[in-house]
């Protein structure tokens, strides 16, 4: 069996990330034909926009794509490709596991958390506009029950097939009273038809320092784009960091996986930073290809290489300074021997 994945490289660490990720599927044996596509500001003046068409196209007739991060201007120029990319293809659950690995240096052990992010809508639907030009601005979140029931939905269904035992809806339903309250109001119907699945919800600034204090009285949790964004890092801090955190895109029958991390831009070709999380996406692809033997054979080889704690890159080291500290590539060597 051969699969077609989409690899679009991204920039920044991106591109090693990404071909360390590939030498790492690659040594599981599972055949796989990749179809390269660049997107991003490097792409603009070629064919006029940062995510071709072309690069859509690919992904979906081969259903699934793993990328690198890309770039994306602050606050002025081109909409982030990866929130474009995103809408245009329906990928409407951002799933980002949050789980403690034995050896990474880290607050917390035993950390098993679930980040389910709505993907397409919230704060990121990009409808901004200057009220009075250098005085006042104005940014429109959308939030609609389809789109809530979906990502609600998938939520249950994930705790369900996986085990779970409790959703937590997480809002600002206090002071964003028709958008939040929307949210959450639609969550618990959702809730009511998963009567195994426990559903309580938190308010976001609390919840934050909940999981701070006591990351281990949360399973998975359900939230809105800004808001998933931003508690998913944290979540990446609870475990050893975004050079560890993997990351899926998913709709109906698609998906496109990606590390938690950006683009990193100031280590960009040092072969420096931690492939792992990167890796582990790969890991979360062929387990969605039904690969499921191969991607555990990664989660153990890298858990592996991890726990050894010596042909790690230098964020998994106690020290940072560490000389010790291998580069990206290297750490793709330990793995890929680990296997
Ligand atoms: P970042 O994730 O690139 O970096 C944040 C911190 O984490 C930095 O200190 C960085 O050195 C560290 N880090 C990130 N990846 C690491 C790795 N693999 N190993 C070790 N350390 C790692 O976030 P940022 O600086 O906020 O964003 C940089 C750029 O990335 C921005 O243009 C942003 O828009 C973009 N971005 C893209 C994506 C994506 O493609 N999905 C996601 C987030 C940010």
């Amino acid at each position: 069996m051969s699969y077609t994945v989409t690899l679009i490289p991204g920039d920044g660490i991106g591109p090693e990330v990404s071909q360390a990720m590939q030498r790492v599927v690659e040594a599981t044996g599972v055949s796989i034909e990749w179809e390269v596509h660049e997107a991003g500001e490097a792409v603009i003046q070629k064919y006029g926009t940062p995510l071709p068409d072309h690069v859509l196209e690919s992904i979906r007739r081969n259903k699934v794509g793993i990328k690198g991060p890309i770039t994306t201007p602050v606050g002025k120029g081109f909409r982030s490709v990866n929130v474009s990319l995103r809408k245009a293809l329906e990928l409407y659950a951002n799933l980002r596991p949050a789980q403690s690995i034995p050896g990474v240096p880290a607050p917390y052990r035993n950390v098993d958390l679930v980040i389910v992010r709505e993907n397409t809508e919230g704060m990121y639907v990009g409808i901004e506009h200057e009220v009075i030009p250098g005085e006042a601005a104005e940014a429109i979140r959308i939030i609609t029950r389809r789109a809530t029931e979906r990502i609600a939905r998938f939520a249950f269904e994930y705790a369900r097939t996986n085990g779970r035992k409790t959703v937590t809806a997480v809002h600002k339903g206090n002071i964003l009273k028709l958008t939040d309250g929307l949210f959450l109001r639609t969550v618990q119907q959702v809730a009511q038809e998963y009567p195994d699945i426990a559903l309580n919800d938190r308010i976001v600034d609390n919840l934050c320092m909940q999981l701070v204090q006591r990351p281990h009285e949360y399973d998975v949790l359900v939230l809105s784009n800004l808001f998933g964004d931003i508690v998913s890092d944290l979540c990446s801090g609870l475990v050893g960091g975004l050079g560890v955190t993997p990351g899926a895109n998913i709709g109906d029958g698609i998906a496109v996986f990606e590390p938690v991390h950006g683009s990193a831009p100031k280590y960009t070709g040092q072969n420096k930073v931690n492939p792992t999380a990167t890796i582990r996406s790969g890991a979360l692809m062929l387990r969605f290809l039904g690969e499921v033997e191969a991607a555990d054979r990664i989660e153990r080889a890298v858990a592996q290489v991890i726990g050894e704690g010596k042909r790690v890159t230098y964020d998994l080291k106690l020290d940072r300074n560490d000389p010790t500290a291998v580069g990206t590539q290297e750490m793709a060597d330990a793995i890929i021997e680990a296997l």
